[in-house]
């Protein structure tokens, strides 16, 4: 699963959105979230992303990422 982090926050290019074969990002509050109940780990999204927000969650470190990633993706709207 990709993990939105927060080079994210407030930029919301909607690159990412546009590639994802199977439409998981969400939008938070401000920034975007992928679904990780969705992603398929396809990897499409990371190098379209020009704020270099998007990570692979085998990545250490990211656990904070992760759950807002969940949590978000719950609450806010399919984009
Ligand atoms: Fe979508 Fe693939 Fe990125 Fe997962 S890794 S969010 S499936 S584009």
């Amino acid at each position: 699963t990709y993990v939105v982090t927060d080079a994210c926050i407030r930029c919301k290019y909607m690159d990412c959105v546009e590639v994802c074969p199977v439409d998981c990002f969400y939008e938070g509050e401000n920034m975007l979230v992928i679904n990780p109940n969705e992603c398929i780990d396809c990897g499409v999204c990371e190098p379209e992303c020009p704020a270099e927000a998007i990570l692979p969650d085998t990545e250490g470190g990211l656990e904070k990422w992760q759950e807002l990633n969940s949590t978000f993706s719950s609450q806010w709207p399919n984009i």
